[in-house]
């Protein structure tokens, strides 16, 4: 069976000391009822679309079968949340290991919401049907963004409630990542494991994540720079679509420098870096203007559990490490205005750029005008309703902008070319994923999401199906989101 649907499972990680994991087969569930299932990834997986729609393709994905050589188990971590340390885990997932497709590199395959495991405290170990369709939503959003992200394969109906506030129907997706490594998972071994222990994993990840690194003694200072690097780029990136990930613990942030874990995430309208939408984060810590910083921060502790390794070969290695560190705010800083230059549709660099953009920002943040929008308008040259075109201050800094497009040898085409593929012409509105949710776990209507997936799918083609997307409401009521 397993071979005509095309798994393939091999899981590395099982292999790993036995204190990074517990083996745990996921719960079987009543009633598993296929929601939705992404068919390009599946097929990008070596995986064939009707065997996994085929009754026992579904109860794999809903953990009632387990394939041929798949090892289930639950991954091990610890992490900062909201600053304090704690010993957390998989409480809600199993990692089925690892997709050896035909082509390409081996990628995890976790179902969440797979019932209770030994990490699971006093949580159910279930997931509820909105938040595992949102994350679908919002996760495949951001890879048609471009955005560095765990995927969705699928999610699946358990016949199932749970209980969370009311009684909510349970659901399991299928999550794909590069790996579900976290900087959770070393602080997890650098605090209860030991040195080699810690060895062999930093040994793995460099081995699955950065292949390229040289094998010698510099090699775990080279994980760091790399982590470091990778999450410089994927932080940029969320800033320059506003992005708001809402929960950045360290057990959120990934070695492979994916996005992961879609709880209160949401993205911002009104440009203010003071923006949050998670219920819980009453402090901002996670707002949107702190996400930069926050990752630093992470990247500082992912430094601290690697210095046993580094030890082992640099006595100064708490001074390698700080200069590691110290290099992030700067490289942050370089991929953000790169991208900022792009979305302005500038080529070269100026001394200046810096300001220009700054000084946008700052009149989009009082005029509080929508961010995505009024890139686009930029970019398409319409003024539209946007309150912030119709001031002085706007026409001095338009006039500085067209000066500094003149100032570069590409054509306007081309400006307008690289503006377009900068600025998406819409994000997933949170009203539409709300209305989309509503009628998928509402009514049984899953027409409004699968609409709404197909023009998230192609965010920079700038298409007239997708100008109806790109409206705001009138809501009056901020949008709160919360940890599914
Ligand atoms: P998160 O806020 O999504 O990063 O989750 C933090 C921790 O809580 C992780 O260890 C999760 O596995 C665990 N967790 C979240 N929801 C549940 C649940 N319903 N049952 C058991 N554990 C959970
Ligand atoms: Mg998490
Ligand atoms: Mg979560």
């Amino acid at each position: 069976k397993s071979k005509e649907t095309g798994w393939n499972f091999d899981n590395s990680y099982a292999r790993l000391p036995k204190s990074l994991f517990s083996s745990i087969n996921p719960t079987p569930v009543r009633s598993p009822k296929l929601i939705i299932l992404n068919q390009q990834l599946a097929n990008s997986l070596g995986l064939n679309v009707q065997a996994l729609q085929s009754e026992d393709g579904i109860a794999v994905l809903a953990g009632n079968q387990i394939p041929k050589d798949a090892f289930p188990l639950a991954q091990a971590y610890a992490g900062h949340q909201f600053g304090h340390f704690n010993m957390l885990g998989d409480g809600r997932a199993v990692l089925l290991g690892e997709q050896v497709p035909p082509k390409g590199e081996r990628i995890d395959i976790q179902l969440k919401g797979s019932g209770r495991t030994p990490y699971s405290r006093g949580g159910d170990g279930r997931a509820a049907l909105g938040p595992m369709l949102r994350e679908y939503i919002i996760s495949e959003a951001m890879h048609a963004l471009g955005i560095p992200t765990t995927r969705s394969l699928a999610v699946v109906k358990t016949g199932e409630s749970v209980i969370r506030e009311t009684e909510l129907p349970g659901a399991i997706l299928t999550r794909v990542a590069a790996s579900h490594l976290r900087v959770g998972t070393f602080q997890y071994v650098a605090k209860w494991g030991t040195v080699e222990e810690l060895r062999i994993l930093a040994d793995y990840t460099l081995k699955r994540h950065f292949p390229d690194v040289e094998p010698d003694e510099s090699r775990y200072l080279s994980l760091l720079k790399e982590v470091i690097k990778r999450q410089a780029e994927l932080i940029a990136r969320w800033q320059l679509v506003g992005f708001i990930h809402g929960v950045m613990n360290t057990d959120n942030m990934t070695i492979s420098g994916e996005t992961i874990d879609y709880g209160p995430c949401a993205f911002m309208d009104a440009y203010d870096p003071a923006t949050v939408f998670s219920s819980i984060d009453i402090q901002g810590r996670y707002a949107y203007g702190n996400q930069p910083n926050i990752g630093g921060w992470n990247l500082a502790r992912f430094a601290e559990s690697l210095l046993p390794l580094l030890h082992d070969y640099q006595e100064e290695a708490v001074e390698l490490a700080r200069e590691a560190i110290s290099s992030y705010p700067a490289l942050y800083n370089l991929n953000w205005l790169t991208g900022m230059r792009a979305k302005l549709g500038i080529f070269n660099e100026e001394q200046q750029d810096q300001s220009l953009i700054e000084d946008l920002l700052s009149m989009m943040n009082k005029y509080r005008v929508d961010y995505t929008n009024t890139f686009r308008a930029l970019t398409f040259d319409t003024t539209g309703d946007n309150t912030l075109f119709g001031t002085d201050e706007f026409k001095q800094w338009d006039e500085l902008w067209q000066a500094r497009l003149g100032r570069q040898e590409e054509s306007k085409a081309s400006s307008h070319q690289l503006m377009r593929n900068s600025n998406p012409a819409l994000i997933p509105r949170n009203h539409r994923v709300e209305e989309a949710l509503e009628a998928a776990v509402g009514q049984g209507d899953y027409s409004v999401m699968e609409r709404l997936l197909d023009v998230l799918s192609n965010p920079y083609a700038h298409s007239n199906v997708q100008a109806e997307y790109t409206t705001l409401t009138e809501s009056t009521t901020p949008y709160r989101t919360f940890c599914g």
